[in-house]
């Protein structure tokens, strides 16, 4: 349901593309390799070329190119979807891309020597922290990881396997059985941040994997009392009541899910055995479930297929409708890479 038309920047998804620099890897002299990715931002096109004589030519909601801060990146893409949030819109701000092409870099970067290196997380938090007002507000985190179709708590690490409930009355997703915890500045966020990277890490290690294998989804969950019966008609979701000429003051609830999935390689190219063909079958079901789901958001579809996998479930009540999505997707330079960043680039074109 649209419960917003007027409200140009719902129900469709943002999309951008960002290059990384080159690295080590990239720069090695080799006559086989030529840099594929040509870009032009301030027409918001990339051409991807095969070789000397063959080309193709997208166009996105945003092009950065390898120079692009983080503080740009956060502006154009993440930005108006937190304020959606602060606004009492749930929103999704995801990455999609190859392993090592800067998802983590993007979205999880915690910047403790150089604030300017502070990716989306932390720029987002701070926005939301700054934006409520703490006699009526509260903010609140939960990290988890998706990794075989299993909920795990990054906050938490003993706790997997958790259920996702959806609210009959009104489909509102939630993880009651994850950590959910207050937070109270951003120095408070970031150590949470903190050791919700050493979980993962950790967990990964007890489960032999890689991050690169998982979904790491932290959920920001907003509430605001809106006390003035004026304000309370602005936003969704807002249950106040008029009693005998009194207004009751309510809670208005968001939530801001970002998103750093799990690598888009294929299963050729990663040769891989036993466990890892299983994680892979996983994989490949949650991001092709994805896909289906932003392709029907862009085909303006009445139906979102989200139950097909644990990460569209989670994100059913926070895309689509009158929440804001952006996509961000990321490359590399190199045509050592050539099919993985013609199929990264295919997915955000579907999305658009
Ligand atoms: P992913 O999460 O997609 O696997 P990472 O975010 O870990 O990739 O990035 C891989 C490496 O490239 C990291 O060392 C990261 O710091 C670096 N990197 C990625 N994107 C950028 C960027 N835009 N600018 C500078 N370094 C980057
Ligand atoms: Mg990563």
């Amino acid at each position: 349901t649209r419960q917003n038309d007027d409200d140009a920047e719902s129900g469709r998804v943002r999309v951008a593309v960002r290059l990384r620099p080159k690295n080590a890897d990239d720069l090695i002299s080799d006559a086989d390799y030529f840099d594929c990715v040509e870009l032009q931002p301030e027409l918001k096109r990339l051409k991807l070329k095969k070789n000397n004589w063959s080309s193709e030519s997208y166009r996105f909601d945003e092009v950065f190119t390898e120079a692009a801060s983080q503080m740009r990146v956060y502006e154009a893409v993440a930005k108006p979807v937190v304020e959606g949030v602060l606004n009492g819109y749930n929103g999704t701000i995801m990455a999609y891309g190859q392993t090592g092409t800067g998802k983590t870099f993007t979205l999880g970067k915690l910047g403790k020597d150089d604030a300017s290196e502070r990716g989306i997380m932390v720029r987002a938090l701070e926005d939301i922290i700054s934006g409520a007002s703490p006699a009526y507000d509260s903010v609140e985190i939960s990290y988890l990881q998706i990794y075989m179709e299993s909920v795990q708590d990054l906050l938490a690490p003993e706790k997997v396997n958790i259920p996702i409930v959806e609210d009959p009355k009104n489909g509102e997703v939630s993880v009651p059985g994850a950590a959910v915890v207050k937070i109270r500045n951003v120095d408070h966020f970031l150590h949470l941040l903190q050791i919700g990277e050493a979980n993962r890490h950790a967990a990964n290690t007890k489960m032999n994997t890689e991050s690169s294998r998982s979904h790491a989804i932290l959920m920001v969950s907003f509430r605001r009392s809106v006390q003035d019966k004026e304000e309370s008609s602005q936003g969704k979701g807002d249950r106040s009541a008029i009693v005998g000429g009194h207004v009751i003051p309510t809670v208005r609830k968001s939530k801001l899910l970002i998103v750093d999935l799990a690598g888009s390689e294929r299963l050729d190219k990663s040769g891989s055995e036993g466990h890892m063909v299983e994680e892979t079958k996983f994989i490949n079901l949650s991001l092709s479930s994805l896909g289906k789901c932003i392709n029907a958001l862009a085909e303006n579809s009445p139906h979102i297929p989200t139950r097909d996998s644990k990460l569209t479930r989670l994100l059913r009540d926070s895309f689509g409708g009158s929440a804001r999505t952006s996509l961000i997707v990321t490359i590399g330079p190199s045509s050592r890479h050539y099919s993985e960043t013609s199929s990264t680039i295919m997915f955000g074109q579907r999305a658009m």
